[in-house]
C-alpha cells in the first residue's frame, strides 16, 4: 500500500497556518486514555497556559473541542437564553455568524453595522445598547474575512454601563495581537488553534469571567446544545474530572506545545514579530503601486487584504501561486469575492522569509497575467534592515 502523503504548502491564507515540526511531532505522540493521571496534568498545564495567552485570571479557562466556530457558538449559547436580547456588531463574514448563532438561541439579535473592510462606530454601539439594554454586547476583534481590527477601547465600560456582558471573537488576534482579557474587561473571550497559535483546526480556546459564569449558574432554561454545556463541561476540566466526552487526546497535545512555544516565544515578541512582518508587507505592496483595504490605524497585523487591481483574474493569480509555488493565499468573501487576497501572516507564517516569498510571487504571478508594476521585495527588505538597526541587532 502506498503512504499517505500530502505535498508542503506555504499556508499564508485566512488559515489554517504552518505548524511547527515540534507540534507535529507531539501530534504523533501514543495516545493516553482521557482520565489518565498523565492527561489530567496536560490538561491543568493546557489551563494555565491558556490562561497566561487570554491574559487572564479567569478561572473558567479551556479549549473547547472543536474548531472556532464552536467556541462562538459556546460563548453565546451559554450566556443566553430564549427572551434575552443581544447587540451583535457585523463588519463581516464573523460578525454575521454570531447573529446567526444568537438568533438560533431564542434571544433577540440587534446588529449594528460597518462597511465590510472599516470598523465598527463606537458610537452607533452605545445607540443600540441604550436603545436595547442587552444581555450580551458581541463582537468580533479581528475580522479575518476583511482584515480588520476592532479596537476594544472603552467596550466594556460601554457594555457595563447598560449591564451587558462584553463577549469577543478573537479568534484570528489571540497569539498575534494584544487580546488582553481582564485590561480590556472582556466577559466571554474564545480563539482558535489555526490561526495565530500556529496549531491545526481541532479546539477552540474560550475564557468566562466570573460574571458570565454566575450569569450561567443563574439560567432559567437549560442550553440547548448538550455538547457545549459549560455547566458539564466544566466538571471534566475542574476538580471532579467528571467523563463528559472524550476529549482530542492528540490535539490536545499538540495545543499544550503550541502554547510552550508562545511562552517561550514571550507575548510581547509576538505581538512585535507580527507587526513587524505585517509593515514589511504592507511597504511592499504599496511599492508595487497596489493598495490595501483597510485604513491605516485599523489593520490586523495576521491578516492582510490586498485590493485586486482593475483588469487582474482573481482565481487565475490563486492558482497560479498554488501551482507555482505551492502558495495558498485567500480570496474575498461575500461582498469582497473578487476584491481582495487575504495573505495571512499568522504564528509561524509570520516570517520574513514568507514577507518576502509572497511578494516575489504575487509579483511574478501577476507579470504572468501581463500586469506590469514594479516588485516590492527590496522595499520590504529596507523595513527589515531599519528594524534591526533600530534594536541595534
Ligand atoms: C476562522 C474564524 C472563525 C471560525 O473558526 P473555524 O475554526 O473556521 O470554525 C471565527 N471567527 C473568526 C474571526 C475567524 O477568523
Amino acid at each position: 500500500m502506498k503512504d499517505f502523503q500530502v505535498p508542503k504548502r506555504v499556508l499564508l491564507g485566512p488559515g489554517p497556518s504552518p505548524v511547527d515540526d515540534r507540534i507535529l511531532r507531539a501530534l504523533s505522540q501514543p495516545l493516553l486514555g482521557h482520565l489518565d493521571p498523565l492527561f489530567l496534568e496536560i490538561m491543568d498545564e493546557i489551563q494555565v497556559l491558556l490562561r497566561k495567552v487570554f491574559e487572564t485570571k479567569n478561572r473558567l479557562t479551556i479549549p473547547i473541542s472543536g474548531t472556532g466556530s464552536a467556541g462562538m457558538e459556546a460563548s453565546l449559547i451559554n450566556v443566553l437564553e430564549p427572551g434575552d436580547k443581544a447587540v451583535v456588531c457585523i463588519h463581516g463574514v464573523f460578525g454575521e455568524r454570531m447573529f446567526d448563532i444568537v438568533g438560533r438561541t431564542g434571544a433577540e439579535p440587534t446588529a449594528v453595522r460597518a462597511e465590510w473592510g472599516r470598523p465598527v462606530d463606537v458610537n452607533q454601539i452605545e445607540d443600540a445598547l441604550k436603545q436595547t439594554r442587552p444581555r450580551v454586547l458581541a463582537i468580533v476583534h479581528a475580522e479575518t474575512s476583511t482584515g480588520v481590527l476592532q479596537n476594544l477601547k472603552g467596550l466594556s465600560e460601554l457594555a457595563n454601563r447598560y449591564g451587558a456582558l462584553l463577549v469577543v471573537d478573537a479568534v484570528t488576534s489571540l497569539g498575534g495581537h494584544p487580546v488582553s482579557v481582564d485590561a480590556n474587561g472582556i466577559d466571554v473571550c474564545y480563539s482558535g488553534t489555526q490561526k495565530c497559535l500556529a496549531c491545526p483546526p481541532g479546539l477552540s480556546p474560550i475564557t468566562f469571567s466570573d460574571r458570565a459564569v454566575e450569569r450561567i449558574r443563574a439560567r432559567g432554561h437549560k442550553v440547548q446544545s448538550w455538547y457545549l454545556d459549560m455547566s458539564m463541561i466544566e466538571k471534566y476540566w475542574g476538580s471532579d474530572r467528571s467523563y463528559h466526552h472524550t476529549a482530542p487526546i492528540s490535539m490536545n497535545y499538540a495545543l499544550l506545545e503550541a502554547l510552550r512555544i508562545v511562552q517561550e516565544e514571550g507575548l510581547e515578541a509576538r505581538w512585535a514579530r507580527h507587526e513587524l512582518n505585517h509593515r514589511a508587507f504592507v511597504t511592499g505592496i504599496e511599492a508595487m503601486g497596489l493598495s490595501m483595504l483597510v485604513a491605516p490605524g485599523s489593520r490586523l497585523w495576521s491578516l492582510n487584504a490586498v485590493s485586486i487591481p482593475e483588469g487582474v483574474d482573481d482565481q487565475k493569480l490563486r492558482t497560479h501561486l498554488l501551482e507555482h509555488q505551492s502558495i495558498e493565499i485567500g480570496g474575498g468573501l461575500g461582498p469582497l469575492k473578487g476584491k481582495v487576497w487575504r495573505v495571512g501572516l499568522m504564528g509561524a507564517g509570520s516570517t520574513r522569509e514568507n514577507v518576502v516569498l509572497a511578494l516575489g510571487a504575487i509579483h511574478d504571478a501577476l507579470k504572468a497575467q501581463g500586469y506590469d508594476c514594479p516588485s516590492g521585495v527590496a522595499n520590504a527588505e529596507r523595513v527589515y534592515d531599519r528594524g534591526e538597526q533600530a534594536t541595534g541587532g
